[in-house]
């Protein structure tokens, strides 16, 4: 007699996390960024965070892509326009099947 195949619940964590994968997530162009701090004010779950730097106005930010939820608030809001939305890394590392999954 065949065997059930039941997903242990590590595995099933695991495939809801990635079904929660946003398509696009938010990057800094480090080259514009004035470190105004406006997208960390924004960001609805606290994914952006400052370097740290000796001259807080140089200093600029960086987004934790795998909290990153895709909203494209800090897009929208950033005074100089200095985040482009990008296609989710994690889900091009993940393969074709999870783009289709996230699209
Ligand atoms: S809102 Fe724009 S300029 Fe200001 S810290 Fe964020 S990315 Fe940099
Ligand atoms: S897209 Fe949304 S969740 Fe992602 S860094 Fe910007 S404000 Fe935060």
């Amino acid at each position: 007699m065949a065997e059930a195949t039941v997903a242990k619940p590590a595995e099933k964590k695991a495939a809801a996390k990635k079904k929660r994968l946003p398509p696009k997530v938010a990057i800094i162009d480090e080259n514009g960024c004035t470190g105004c701090e406006v997208c960390i004010e924004l960001c609805p779950v606290d994914c952006i965070y400052k370097y740290e730097s000796e001259d807080a106005m140089t200093g600029v930010v960086q987004v934790d892509i795998e909290k990153c939820i895709g909203c494209s608030i800090c897009a929208q809001y950033c005074p100089w326009e200095t985040i482009p939305m990008v296609d989710n890394p994690l889900l091009l590392l993940e393969g074709p099947e999870e783009e289709k999954k996230a699209a």
